[in-house]
């Protein structure tokens, strides 16, 4: 065996990258396996990175000091905030990215960060000694032995690519499947189950006359992912709105039996909110058209992405569709859309650290946890990164509360309810949103990143004096400014010649100041039901606790409570079927155990 890594990373996809590059920016000696460098961070599907509370992940994601934010703002070519005539806390933004560039940026932080070493090969199997992780076997016979290890395999395990009745193993297109490394999981008990998703045609660009469609072009005043980030770096471009109509439905309609969701060929289930074209032709039968977005692959790329135009139909059938689009009539297409199955292992197996329950030591993170997007693979990579350095070092746990960041109520959702589909995070997934927009990710996680050693001196240091001003202002706002921002709804910049204080801040605080005072009274009383909830559910649960002596309560929940094994009562209180009283019956019963008198 070789000389012990502190931390592995197995899979090089977005959260393995994040998961490796912060093990080692936090000092310890790392490795990433891939099967191949060139395919770091590459985009499986669709070529633009944020959304709807996937923007407030990676603004997260940068405020802990990860490396997305930065990136996405690199290689954005156009930036748009979404719901932006929304309130503060359900904006999110979302940037189209050139993917070739956005792979290589990654590709050159994991190839510049010191301790972080790249292995090319395939993971065949993990090794385990005493339920406790020590390395992994490679397919071509080499072991590496570490004291902790992550898992972020995507889509590759056991993956079936399915386009009409072929079938083809594989990751995703042109790469092989990981199959042996399944065997392995389901040989230490993992239970390991199938999902699926899918990914819609690429257009030759030139091939394309996009005048002849509306035009949707980004923001002026872009917002960007990283508080690092000032102005937009490349070039920005507009992204296309099309539309499909009764041919291409009638089309979709006569073919269903040649597609393999319809005819029985995949098992897995699907993202619900990135519904095949087949689906959602087949659910709103009644819809005349659905919208489709035409998408750059990147500032030079040939391609031309199909945003919401995803199938597995046989090719010739796709191109038939593609042509049946108004102003698509002469497309070429590059590649045909297609279906991928794969494994995914039950989240509920893992630890709020993302830590595996059944093998100490062995983390598992990005979509082999169920989850899709890159988004959520990034985060969920950052946090298993962080929890495999501190754990190799000794250092207690990292968990992030859910009033606290999406990504507590990413993780939290994970490890204490699982999911049935392909889980996506939503701004309604969080009972607190109010406290998480997307303008407080940097106040409320940079001091963490910052204790993590993830953020260095200088930016940990600007962050700091940058929320201590906004805080101090808001104190020195004199009443009458603060009144008029609240209940006139004066916009803050008209305000500025009135108020020395405003007019000393930064352009982005003074908003973030005038919405603090807009909506104190809402956020205040977010923060005392968080707290009240907090209090309730600290009491930890004992690890050995039986829960089958636990009269009163439904078989169904009994083992629902054995497989998740909560740590206390607030995470009992969210699996899924728990009532109040049968929460009341498990208080009383974790009382009893810890006086001794029940097991
Ligand atoms: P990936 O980005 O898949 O990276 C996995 C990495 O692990 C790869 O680098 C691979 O080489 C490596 N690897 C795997 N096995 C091994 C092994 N045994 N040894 C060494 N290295 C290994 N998401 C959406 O939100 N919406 C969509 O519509 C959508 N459509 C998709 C369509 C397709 C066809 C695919 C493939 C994915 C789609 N996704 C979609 C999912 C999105 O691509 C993933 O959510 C995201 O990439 C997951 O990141 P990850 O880091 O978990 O895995």
């Amino acid at each position: 065996m070789s000389h012990p890594f502190d931390v592995l990373v197995v899979g090089a996809g977005h959260a393995g990258c994040e998961a490796a590059l912060a093990a080692a920016r936090m000092g310890r000696v790392t490795g990433l396996v891939t099967l191949s460098a060139d395919s770091i961070a590459r985009m499986s599907c669709n070529p633009a990175i944020g959304g709807l509370a996937k923007g407030h992940v990676v603004r997260e994601i940068d405020a802990l000091g990860g490396e997305m934010g930065r990136a996405a703002d690199a290689c954005g070519i156009q930036f748009r905030l979404l719901n932006r005539t929304r309130g503060p806390a359900v904006r999110g933004p979302r940037a189209q990215q050139d993917s070739a560039l956005y792979h290589r940026t990654l590709r050159a932080a994991v190839e510049a960060c010191a301790r972080l070493t790249v292995v090319e090969g395939e993971v065949a199997a993990l090794e385990t000694e005493a339920a406790r992780i020590a390395g992994v076997r490679l397919a071509d016979g080499r072991q590496l032995s570490a004291r902790t290890v992550v898992l972020t395999t995507g889509t590759f395990l056991r993956g079936v690519l399915h386009t009409g009745r072929a079938q083809t193993p594989g990751g995703r297109v042109g790469e092989p499947p990981s199959a042996s490394l399944s065997a392995s999981l389901a040989s230490l008990g993992f239970p390991v189950l199938r999902f699926k998703t899918g990914t819609p045609p690429r257009l030759l660009r030139a091939s394309v006359d996009l005048a002849r469609f509306d035009a949707q072009p980004g923001d002026d005043d872009p917002t960007f992912f990283s508080e690092l980030t000032e102005r937009a770096l490349l070039p920005q471009v507009s992204c296309h709105v099309a539309y499909t109509g009764e041919s291409v439905h009638r089309i979709v309609r006569e073919n269903l039996a040649h597609s393999p969701l319809y005819s029985g060929a995949i098992q897995g289930r699907g993202p619900r909110y990135c519904p095949s074209l087949e689906d959602k032709v087949v659910r709103f039968a009644d819809r005349e058209r659905h919208q489709i977005f035409i998408e750059p692959e990147g500032l030079d790329s040939p391609l031309l992405y199909l945003n919401g135009f995803s199938t597995s139909l046989p090719a010739e059938v796709q191109l038939a569709m593609v042509h049946a689009v108004p102003g698509l009539e002469d497309a070429a297409m590059v590649r045909p859309g297609y279906a991928v199955e794969y494994d995914y292992v039950r989240p509920t197996e893992l630890k709020p650290t993302l830590e595996a329950k059944r093998v100490a030591g062995l983390f598992l993170a990005g979509q082999i946890n169920g989850t899709t997007g890159y988004e959520e693979a990034a985060g969920l990579g950052l946090i298993a990164g962080i929890n495999a350095a501190r754990l190799a070092a000794a250092e207690p746990p990292f968990v992030l509360r859910r009033d606290e960041a999406y990504l507590g109520v990413l993780v939290d959702d994970l490890v204490t309810r699982g999911t049935s589909e392909p889980y996506r995070l939503f701004t309604s997934r969080a009972e607190y949103r109010l406290l998480l927009g997307i303008d407080t990710a940097s106040r409320r996680l940079s001091g963490h990143g910052a204790a993590l050693g993830l953020l260095d001196a200088d930016r940990a240091r600007r962050s700091a004096a940058r929320w201590d001003a906004v805080s101090a202002a808001q104190k020195a706002v004199p009443g009458s400014i603060a009144d008029r921002l609240k209940r006139t709804g004066t916009a803050v910049d008209d305000l500025l010649h009135e108020s020395s204080v405003l007019a000393a801040l930064p352009a982005r605080d003074r908003r973030i100041l005038a919405e603090d005072i807009r909506f104190a009274g809402y956020v205040e009383r977010q923060r005392r039901t968080a707290e009240r909830v907090q209090r309730s559910g600290a009491l930890t649960i004992p690890e050995d606790l039986a829960f089958r002596n636990l009269s009163g309560l439904s078989n169904e929940l009994i083992e629902k409570l054995e497989a998740v094994r909560p740590e206390t009562l607030g995470r009992a209180a969210r699996i899924d079927g728990m009532t109040p009283p049968a929460l009341a019956l498990l208080a009383v019963h974790i009382e009893k155990a810890r006086a001794g008198r029940v097991r």
